[in-house]
């Protein structure tokens, strides 16, 4: 497949490490202020559809996104490749997920 932000080429998972090697700027982490939660966002390169979690439900350990960043930029690369796989599967190379073969349900 293709890195969704540049040229590079590789499997799956040499795509996963290298998002997180070369692209972890693209995730941004932030504090939520209304539940004092750690959220992290991703925009996806192709849609309007970005991706938000909860990285952290209480908010409260300083240092948690200096610390944990990394991770949490590799477990937001993993949803987007999802998204990607789902929803943009040509423009990355990837295979296209058949209908029948994508029966998870919603939520
Ligand atoms: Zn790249
Ligand atoms: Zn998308």
């Amino acid at each position: 497949m293709k890195c969704p932000y540049c040229d590079a080429t590789g499997t799956r998972m040499e795509t996963h490490a290298h998002l997180g090697r070369e692209h972890i700027d693209r995730v941004r982490t932030f504090r939520y202020e209304p539940k004092d939660q750690l959220r992290f966002a991703l925009d996806c390169p192709f849609c309007e559809e970005g991706l938000e979690r909860v990285a952290n439900p209480r908010g409260r350990e300083p240092g948690f996104l200096e610390e944990f960043h990394r991770e949490i930029a590799l477990v937001a690369f993993d949803l987007l490749l999802y998204h990607l796989h789902a929803a943009h599967a040509e423009l990355v190379g990837l295979p296209a997920i058949p209908p029948e073969a994508s029966q998870e349900s919603a939520g």
